[in-house]
């Protein structure tokens, strides 16, 4: 781990001694800041909105949201009511928008703490006509389905609300907004098809703001972008759209303890399922990170019928080198053959970087046959997170 932050600039959770933690995460802010803002940038003309559903992607949703606030997004994105509820307090004059729409039962979450429902069907829209009939006019965004059978009104569906001659005074949405299915795959020609059928529901409510882009959608060009973009991945250093370099700075570093190196001779087996079996004398350190850690069990070295494509495993990096996970990943260990590494040179107590600066989380996710949006959201609470403050 390479940084030059002074520790006045860092906050820790939970709080501890340094040394006695098995598993760290460095989760820095200046780093999602400068991402959001060239999100931003890259958006060009529309606003540029703060995606903070999942404990914003698992790295902890008040550094971010207080730091992505300070960088000047107004508008958030949260899957759940109870997500708005906890992002309330740091974005005080935001407009939260809960994505998963407001269901019979969670009206209250939504008017107490000023949180905007993304109307996801016609039955979420009865309920939330249901509820303004006793409260009085308030906010709300309607979702399009476009093409991915998630959430959404059809496009039928939409077009007929917007022409409903009895469609109350008051059902007055402030933001329409769909969601691509294939962006981060730019030839693929859902995004043309789902852009075409998205422009003729904006034009059936019109002069209402529109929202289509995730981050995959910002990089698709101008067309996507409309009034509001919504990135999540990218500003969380992720990558966003397939085969092409990553722009984005890494924001996550995750680390963990080497408990113990032990040299092992040539034929023998290594960890559950005797799955590696070693193809010469060597050395092999254990590391204090399974998949209750969200390292996945899928990143083994070995041992994993369902990966087809990579049949290798994740690599770690440890003294200037990438070394292999070797055997299965297993609860709260797993092993990394650091025969390659001079002797000596790997010691107990050590870190060796999971992913991070010099092992993107891309990589490590594609190794596992996953994606990085799996490997944030999976992070587990065992580790201790250092949090370099944005300037
Ligand atoms: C998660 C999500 C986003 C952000 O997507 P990324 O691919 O992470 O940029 C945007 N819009 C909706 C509706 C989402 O569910």
């Amino acid at each position: 781990m390479t940084n030059s932050a002074d520790a006045s600039s860092i906050s820790s959770f939970p709080a501890g001694q340094i040394g006695e933690e098995a598993a760290r995460l460095t989760v820095d802010l200046q780093a999602l800041a400068d991402n959001w803002r060239l999100m931003a940038k890259k958006s060009g003309k529309a606003r540029t909105a703060a995606v903070l559903k999942a404990d914003a992607y698992g790295i902890g949703l008040e550094p971010a949201a207080r730091t992505l606030y300070r960088a000047g997004a107004r508008d958030f994105f949260v899957a759940t009511p109870a997500e708005g509820r906890a992002l309330r307090p740091t974005a005080p004059d935001g407009r939260i928008f809960v994505l998963s729409g407001m269901w019979a039962g969670s009206e209250e979450l939504f008017f107490e703490n000023d949180l905007v429902p993304v109307v996801a069907s016609s039955e979420q829209l009865a309920v939330f006509m249901a509820a303004i009939a006793e409260r009085g006019d308030y906010p709300c965004a309607l979702q399009v389905d476009t093409g991915m059978n998630r959430l959404g009104l059809s496009p039928g569906e939409a077009l007929a609300l917007a022409n409903d001659p009895v469609r109350p005074a008051s059902f007055s949405p402030v933001l329409i907004l769909s969601h691509l299915a294939c962006g981060d795959d730019p030839l693929h020609p859902m995004n043309r098809m789902q852009l075409d059928r998205f422009r003729a529901a904006t034009r059936a409510f019109d002069g209402v703001e529109a929202s289509l882009a995730n981050s995959a959608g910002v990089f698709l060009g101008e067309d996507f972008h409309f009034d509001l973009t919504r990135p999540g991945i990218s500003v969380y250093g992720g990558a966003a759209v397939n085969g092409e370099p990553n722009p984005m700075k890494p924001v996550v570093t995750a680390e963990a303890r080497i408990l113990l190196v032990r040299e092992a001779k040539i034929g023998e087996a290594v960890s559950y399922g005797a799955t590696a079996v070693l193809s010469r004398d060597s050395r092999i350190a254990v590391a204090a990170i399974g998949y209750a850690d969200g390292y996945l069990r899928s990143l083994s070295g070995a041992g994993v019928p369902l990966r087809q494509t990579v049949s290798s495993g994740a690599k770690g990096y440890l003294h200037g080198r990438h070394v292999p996970l070797i055997g299965r990943v297993t609860m709260d260990l797993t092993h990394f053959d650091v025969t390659d590494l001079p002797a000596g040179t790997v010691r107990p107590g050590d870190f060796i970087e999971l992913f991070g600066p010099h092992m993107p989380i891309e990589t490590v996710a594609k190794a596992g046959g996953t994606i990085d949006y799996v490997l944030l959201t999976s992070l587990g609470t065992r580790y201790r997170r250092d949090y370099i403050e944005a300037r």
